[in-house]
């Protein structure tokens, strides 16, 4: 396992990501919502990994909302950085992450594949994040709740 650590330009906002794959075997993805559209977002995830947010202040942490409303995507108040996005149900959570707010992001330079999930149902939305996405968890715990 690799740890990858990141995190938001004004430090509130930290994450570390483990995993075993080599960043550049990784698909990194340009989704092509219209949210991801005006970040402009390069995200990877990997469901044998695990991805950590540490939230110094999470009052200063927003938990946008939109479309089918199914995941928290998060930006740090204070300084506007995009970190990833987070889908939580009853059985966990799991999350997707940013790489531009990877230290290590220059490893993860291969060219984006362009995604379009927005003929998606629902059901289909949250199964695959389920199987998708990083196994995630909070500290403080409560941080999504
Ligand atoms: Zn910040």
């Amino acid at each position: 396992m690799r740890e990858f650590d990141g995190g938001c330009h004004c430090g509130n906002v930290t994450l570390r990501f483990e995993t075993a794959k080599a960043p550049a075997d990784f698909s990194v993805r340009a989704c092509g919502c219209s949210f991801c559209r005006r970040h402009q977002t390069r995200t990877v995830a990997d469901p044998a990994g695990t991805l950590h947010i540490v939230a110094r202040d999470p009052r200063r942490l927003s938990r946008y909302r939109f479309g089918l409303k199914t995941t928290d995507f998060l930006v740090c108040r204070a300084c506007g950085v995009y970190l990833g996005a987070v889908y939580r149900d009853a059985d966990g959570a799991w999350g997707l992450i940013n790489t531009p707010v990877l230290a290590a992001r220059a490893e993860f330079d291969q060219p984006a594949t362009s995604t379009d999930h927005d003929a998606e149902t629902e059901a289909a939305r949250r199964a695959r994040r389920k199987s998708t996405w990083t196994p995630a968890s909070f500290d403080p715990p409560s941080l999504l709740d």
